[in-house]
């Protein structure tokens, strides 16, 4: 965070020196120095949860707790999601996730919990001297501005609606022949990251690849999609949960939006708010819950300005939705066992899934084979407007990215991404 207003008051001094470069994808990866690399390295991988169970009496309501439960299949995963916990590790028979302590107490009443410890501040705590290592909200916004304004004849910016508090939540697009909200008639492709607060890296991918591109503009091979296509990236769609987050020097492990729940409890979990099998699988109506769907589907600014977004924009024909982590390519359905009914369809998942778990070394599924969780956004965005929409879960051991690790899961990213963008003028090439 500190390195982009320090570069940010150097080009007030040095106005005409400083300012061209510094949102490059070059001077981006450049902000991580080699300090912050070591710093982040020497960071310790999650602790294992305890053998011995600690009493459940002890649990702290406002707490959030990192769970170890046995379970072995899809079906008994799709449960766990139902019952708040946010599934993280996946294992042969147990499965590892964060949890309140409510869910804490109902999986342990099923007799499924083998382990659980709360989160403190050692593990959430901030990187030594490696914040500036990923971009809060208001550096997001200035350097998808500046992106915007040093490329002005092909790229621009405009909010697609406002947060539950107020926040715009920005897309920058890029069109040779289209700006803002203009329509365009060019095939779409649509890169979005962070429904969940806590996955700061899936704003970071979006980002760097939108700096990557505005770098690469004039090559051939990035410039025909430039001039052929319609491209839109939206690295944040929950500000609100990621000032949240990491607000008070503290991580909170906050994977949802702000809204107020009827129980005085925060956030619905915008991606299981979406209108397609809305809340019947994989998602809770219980407010407090990680997985909670919503009052009801789309009851948020954040999903609405999604519906809108895609509503506005039928020529958008791929999508990739980034979260962490799992090192995961999932595709439709994930809101339900059944295959897509359209053969050329599943065959298009299919293949582009695994041209791009190749690239990423990643693993590409149908969502539900991993469990069944309905109301994401990729599901509805193919349900409803038929586009190709794939679901990445980014490398990591832990949400709080290192900065070694943004440079390399961000560069084979960046290969997917351009994949994508090629199979955007005709999928099912
Ligand atoms: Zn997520």
């Amino acid at each position: 965070m500190r390195f982009l207003s320090l570069l940010f008051s150097v080009a007030v001094l040095f106005p005409l020196s400083a300012n061209a470069l510094e949102t490059s994808y070059e001077a981006l990866l450049r902000q991580i120095t080699p300090e912050q690399k070591e710093a982040v390295a020497a960071l310790p991988a999650p602790a294992k949860a305890v053998a011995v169970l600690p009493d459940l009496k002890t649990l702290d309501a406002s707490a959030r707790y990192w769970v170890t439960v046995r379970a072995s299949d899809s079906r008994s995963r799709t449960a766990l999601l139902e019952d708040g916990l946010d599934i993280i590790d996946i294992g042969k028979d147990t499965v590892s996730g964060f949890a309140v302590s409510d869910t804490v107490k109902a999986l342990s009443e099923k007799g499924l919990v083998l382990s659980f410890r709360g989160i403190d501040e050692a593990e959430g705590r901030d990187f030594p001297a490696s914040d500036a290592a990923y971009h809060n909200y208001a550096e997001t916004t200035a350097v998808l501005k500046e992106l915007a304004a040093q490329n002005s004849d092909i790229a621009s910016v405009f909010s697609i609606g406002k947060t539950v508090e107020g926040r715009d939540i920005w897309c920058l697009r890029i069109n040779s022949t289209a700006k803002g909200t203009a329509k365009s008639s060019k095939p779409g492709a649509f890169y979005l990251g962070n429904h969940h607060a806590r996955e700061h890296l899936s704003n970071e991918v979006p980002l760097f690849f939108a700096a990557w591109l505005m770098e690469n503009r004039n090559k051939p091979e990035v410039k025909k999609y430039i001039d052929t296509l319609d491209i839109y990236i939206l690295p944040m769609l929950n500000p609100d949960g990621v000032e949240y987050d990491i607000a008070g020097g503290r991580y909170h492990m906050y994977r949802k939006n702000m809204s107020k729940n009827s129980d005085g409890s925060f956030g619905t979990d915008l991606n299981r708010n979406y209108d397609f099998l809305w809340c019947k699988y994989g998602s809770s109506h219980t407010p407090r819950y990680d997985t909670f769907c919503g009052k009801s589907a789309f009851s948020e600014p954040e999903s609405q300005a999604i519906r809108k977004f895609f509503a506005d924009r039928p020529n958008i024909k791929t999508h990739i939705s980034y979260h962490t982590y799992g090192k995961l390519i999932l595709y439709p359905y994930g809101g339900t066992y059944d295959e897509v009914p359209s053969e050329k369809d599943r065959k298009a998942f299919a293949k582009m899934g695994d041209d791009m778990a190749r690239m990423t070394g990643y693993t590409s599924e149908k969502s539900s084979d991993l469990y069944v969780a309905s109301g994401d956004s990729c599901d509805w965005a193919y349900k409803e407007h038929g586009v190709l929409a794939f679901t990445f879960e980014l490398d990591g051991h832990n949400f709080y990215p290192s900065a070694g690790e943004i440079d390399a899961v961000v560069s084979k990213n960046i290969k997917a991404a351009m994949y994508l963008l090629g199979k955007t003028a005709n999928p099912y090439n």
